[in-house]
């Protein structure tokens, strides 16, 4: 009898599937306390009162994001293996190009493996089960972006110098210091404060700006292997988004205690990002070929407008738009020709290289900076021009003074003076410490026992910190330059100093078919 009258068992509609495979995988603690298990999640200050409140708009179990992920992986390899067996470098816009590919590949690679371990430690730290599986996902989604990305290094250095010792340079090189210590500011922060840091400001707010006009430059400058990569992390990217936003929104509803803290969060992980986002400035503007706008259109586009009107929704809250703001808009016709100015110097100890724009790069510069570039650094530039064709190629062979907070070199100007470098400087317990902003110098005020840790790269060097195991700075002969290349596993001739006369130019010629430059003017 039994047999016949059993129904067969109901099928779970997708919210209830959703429900027993996710957050019915949590259980309440009973060996131990909760604040024992989730020892981090109170020090902020940040109230929650009901976790259960957390809404994960995707609802994604396990299997369906194994399978996502596993389909997206097939295309990925797919195209990466077709560039690969066609020579896909060669059709890039022309050998410059691979340098914006290096400065990009070596200093986001480890970023995303900060990334990975950062979500891997929130997963753990948050007591909700909807934020713990979003983290999970995420961690494992940043791992892949590491995989693909090193891929992709793996391609290009088989024909173009300075990716080789990426794993190393990231932890000595000193401009990889800039996203390291980023990431590595935001994994030593509270979990709330993490996910802020990188899922709110960096993937909401900033990403946009990496992923948007950098990767169609890549297609329109011929890179498939990294347009490829990019769309592929896309996809995951509008999710890491979405947890982003959604975080920013429980913790802002959870009590209005929170508000302030949060506001306290995007005001300085904006700078933050805007301060990283200055190596995006010079890449859109000086090191694609083949340009696709401006970083000035570009920071209008995705920050002034998108951003704002995302403020604009978050000010119900009472959060308002990120402190200094204002300052990357009156800066935004400036930021990238500083950086590249920057680069242009100091070439002689980056494993990329950089050059002085040509007469078409300047046209473009002008037209698209008419108040700025012609009257503040056209002339700089016609001036390395003349000193590279007396064959004097100006490099900067002292060391910069670093912002402690984001480590890079002061070499911005005051927002109300394009003239004046700015500078600020603070005292702390005895000790001089120097800042590029007044963003970065609020950060360190608010938390100096943080920052006076900060490995500063130019004066780790300064200190005798650079040099392989063993090495004598008092020996004589001692060739500090020479042991400070070791030290960066940097090959001097090869990796740094001008495009121009480099062995990455000279195999593109070659390769392409081309006169050098110089023969074809002479000819
Ligand atoms: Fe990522
Ligand atoms: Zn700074």
């Amino acid at each position: 009898m039994e047999k016949t009258t059993a129904t067969p068992p109901k099928k779970l509609g997708l919210k209830e599937k959703y429900a027993l495979m996710t957050r019915g995988l949590g259980w309440e603690p009973t060996y131990r306390g909760a604040d024992e298990l989730y020892d981090q999640i109170k020090f902020e200050g940040i109230k929650i009162h009901d976790w259960s409140k957390w809404e994960d708009p995707f609802r994604l179990t396990m299997e369906s994001y194994w399978k996502y992920q596993a389909e997206k992986e097939r295309k990925l390899y797919a195209i990466i293996d077709a560039f690969e067996q066609n020579n896909g470098h060669l059709n890039v816009s022309d050998g410059r190009y691979v340098n914006t590919l290096k400065l990009f590949l070596t200093g986001i690679t480890p970023a995303e493996y900060g990334a990975h371990r950062l979500f891997a430690m929130l997963g753990r730290q948050f007591p909700g089960v909807g934020a713990a599986i979003a983290c999970q996902m995420q961690a494992i989604d940043e791992l892949r972006h590491v995989q693909t990305q090193v891929h992709t290094i793996s391609q290009y250095n088989k024909f173009f110098s300075g990716m080789s010792e990426w794993r190393h340079m990231t932890d000595r090189v000193w401009y990889m210091s800039v996203p390291k210590s980023f990431f590595e500011d935001a994994m030593t922060a509270g979990p709330f404060e993490q996910m802020i840091a990188i899922s709110f400001s960096l993937e909401y707010l900033l990403t946009n700006l990496v992923f948007m006009p950098f990767m169609s430059a890549a297609a329109y400058n011929g890179d498939m292997a990294t347009v490829t990569f990019g769309f592929s992390s896309q996809s995951d990217e509008a999710r890491h988004m979405t947890l982003g936003l959604e975080c920013i929104k429980f913790v802002l509803e959870q009590d209005p205690a929170n508000v302030p803290i949060v506001q306290r969060y995007l005001d300085k992980w904006f700078w933050r990002g805007y301060r990283l986002l200055s190596l995006v400035s010079m890449m859109l503007d000086y090191m694609l070929p083949k340009k696709v706008m401006s970083w000035k259109e570009a920071w209008e586009i995705y920050f002034v407008q998108n951003g704002g009107s995302l403020f604009n929704d978050l000010s119900r809250y009472g959060i308002r738009m990120p402190k200094y703001w204002e300052q990357t808009v009156a800066s935004a016709d400036r930021l990238s020709h500083e950086t590249w100015n920057t680069f242009y110097n100091f070439a002689g100890a980056a494993a990329f290289h950089s050059w002085a724009p040509s007469d078409e790069d300047m046209a473009w510069l002008s037209e698209k900076y008419p108040d700025t570039f012609d009257q503040h650094y056209r002339p700089r530039f016609e001036w390395y021009r003349e000193q590279e064709a007396q064959g004097k190629r100006f490099y900067n062979n002292s060391l910069p003074m670093l912002c402690q907070t984001c480590q890079i070199p002061l070499n911005a100007s005051e927002p109300d003076d394009p003239t004046k470098t700015a500078y600020r400087e603070v005292e702390h317990e005895g000790n001089k410490y120097h800042f590029c902003s007044d963003g970065c110098r609020d950060i360190f005020c608010h938390e100096p026992e943080k920052y006076v840790q900060a490995w500063l790269p130019a004066n780790q060097v300064l200190q005798g910190n650079c040099f392989e195991p063993g090495v004598d700075p008092e020996a004589p002969g001692f060739d500090a330059a020479a042991e400070l290349f070791k030290y960066y596993r940097l090959t001097p001739g090869q990796d740094n100093g001008d495009y121009r006369g480099s062995k990455d130019e000279a195999n593109w010629l070659k390769w392409k078919g081309l006169a050098p430059a110089d023969a074809a003017e002479a000819a």
